[in-house]
């Protein structure tokens, strides 16, 4: 079986010392290796942004991407290769700005991929500019007089867009952290684990122990998941106390055990020996 020395890089990350996504990094090793998943078939796709240096201190099979793009690349890598866990990494401005239509469409597709969204309410790699989940009224490095935008609320949007897996954790509890990505993994279909992610440069407001005051997990109130109108009430508490765990889930068909072509047999194990794509290439001389 894995263990998270095997899966712990040489280099260190370059994250500032104290940013959450550190213990994203921790929970995620510990789910791999808890699961006993095999390295070779795990993916990590990411955008651009501190979220997305991810890939790099994790021993596993990595694809950088573009912003906003993560979601279409991990989408070509799960129908080519069923086999394959797809653990995809981004930040809050690029999976929920540049990415928002990517997020919904990939969600109501129920494509079977773990979506990792490291949400500190800020642009952080380019100096802490406002994202699409600062809050209203936040004076940020391009909002001065405060953002004007009401923020997007991620979970809500994905009840809305029909997520079959729908959460929310803090990196600074990495136990329970832990846990929902390993029932994020284990979910067949999309499965949406939004994380509350210190950024200690650029959000000297939302810091972990602001989180820590915040925050309670749904499953010690007695809370079951399964009920989306009592998920979308949970969605839109936020004050005083924020609810983090499993607000929904639900069995639905993935995407791809619905497409003729790869429902059968992946894409990677096809005989394209006669296929003839000359006529095609014609096209492009
Ligand atoms: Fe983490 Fe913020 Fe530093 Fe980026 S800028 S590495 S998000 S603390």
């Amino acid at each position: 079986m894995v263990s998270v020395p095997d899966l712990t890089t040489k280099e260190a990350p370059t994250w500032c010392p104290g940013c959450g996504n550190f213990g994203i990094l921790a929970a995620e090793k510990m789910a791999i290796s808890e699961l006993g998943l095999d390295p070779k078939k795990v993916i990590e796709v990411s955008g651009i942004g501190c979220a997305s240096l991810f890939p790099h201190w994790i021993k596993v099979n990595a694809c950088e991407t573009l912003h906003g793009r993560t979601l279409p690349v991990a989408s070509g890598i799960k129908f080519a290769n069923r086999n394959l866990n797809v653990l995809v990494h981004a930040g809050d401005g690029d999976a929920y700005g540049i990415g928002m239509g990517h997020f919904i469409h990939t969600m109501r597709r129920n494509v079977d991929l773990t979506f990792i969204v490291h949400d500190n309410q800020v642009y952080a790699l380019t100096k802490g500019q406002y994202s699409p989940t600062t809050p209203k009224g936040r004076v940020s490095s391009t909002t001065p007089h405060g953002a004007i935008e009401i923020p997007v609320n991620p979970i809500a949007l994905a009840l809305n867009s029909n997520c079959t897996f729908v959460a929310r954790g803090f990196a600074g509890d990495i136990p329970h952290l832990k846990e929902l990505i390993k029932q994020g993994i284990q979910h067949k279909g999309f499965s949406l684990i939004s994380v509350f992610q210190p950024c200690v440069s650029y959000n000297k407001i939302n810091t972990a122990e602001w989180w820590r005051e915040h925050i309670y997990k749904l499953e010690e109130t007695g809370y079951k998941p399964d009920n989306k109108i009592e998920a979308l009430k949970k969605a839109n508490e936020w004050g005083d106390k924020i609810p983090i765990g499993v607000f929904y889930k639900e069995e639905k068909p993935t995407y791809e055990d619905q497409v003729p072509v790869i429902k059968e047999k992946e894409l990677v194990d096809q005989d394209i020996s006669n296929v003839d794509i000359s006529k095609i290439l014609e096209k492009y001389y």
